[in-house]
């Protein structure tokens, strides 16, 4: 797809961000260049249209940026997934694993139904750990995940071993 080479060219590297060694894809420069996030939801959009999925669960805080866009499109409605203590109202939780430490994603109860068909977007992949912890999420409320998409994602995790046997979707690889 043409359109792919100018979607990568848009997302900033920083390097020693947030800590040395580490090579920070920033997307907040996408998001800059309105032909290029056009083209990047248009993609998703296009590809998930027709498959009859009723949610677009987003991960904090950048799958916020991403999912409300596709969700309007394909016509399903949108779930944030959000750090712990953001939601007000009853939520079910999921920790997941960072390189130190743990971390929490959470999300409210009632949002999603038994048998709903879910679309998982974050704008990153690296490990699959928050994707995973997603997947774990919309699963406990007996939703069935269809696939996780994700703008920029490792090659390595292109073998999709750590996301439970989902399908991943990426647009990208990092710079
Ligand atoms: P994983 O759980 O797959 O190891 O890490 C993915 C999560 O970390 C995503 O929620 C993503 O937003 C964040 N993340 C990690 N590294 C980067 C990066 O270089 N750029 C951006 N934009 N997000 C990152």
């Amino acid at each position: 797809d043409p359109r792919l080479k100018a979607i990568s060219e848009a997302i900033r590297v920083v390097p020693h961000f947030p800590k040395p060694g580490i090579m920070f894809q920033d997307i907040t420069t996408l998001l800059l260049d309105h032909k290029a996030f056009k083209d990047a939801v248009d993609i998703f959009v296009d590809r998930y249209r027709d498959m009859d999925i009723s949610v677009v669960a987003g991960v904090e805080a950048r799958g916020f940026m991403f999912g409300p866009s596709i969700a309007l499109a394909i016509g399903a409605k949108f779930v944030p997934l959000r750090k712990p203590r953001k939601l007000p109202g009853e939520v079910i939780s999921e920790a997941y694993v960072l390189e130190y430490g743990t971390d929490c994603l959470e999300m409210h109860v009632g949002a999603v139904q038994p048998g709903e068909r879910a679309l998982v977007i974050d704008d990153l992949v690296a490990t699959g750990g928050t994707l995973c912890a997603a997947i774990r999420l919309l699963e406990r409320v007996g939703a069935q995940v269809v696939e996780c998409a994700c703008v920029v994602g490792l090659r390595e995790v292109k073998g999709q071993h750590r996301l439970n046997g989902k399908p991943l979707y990426i647009l990208v690889e990092p710079r």
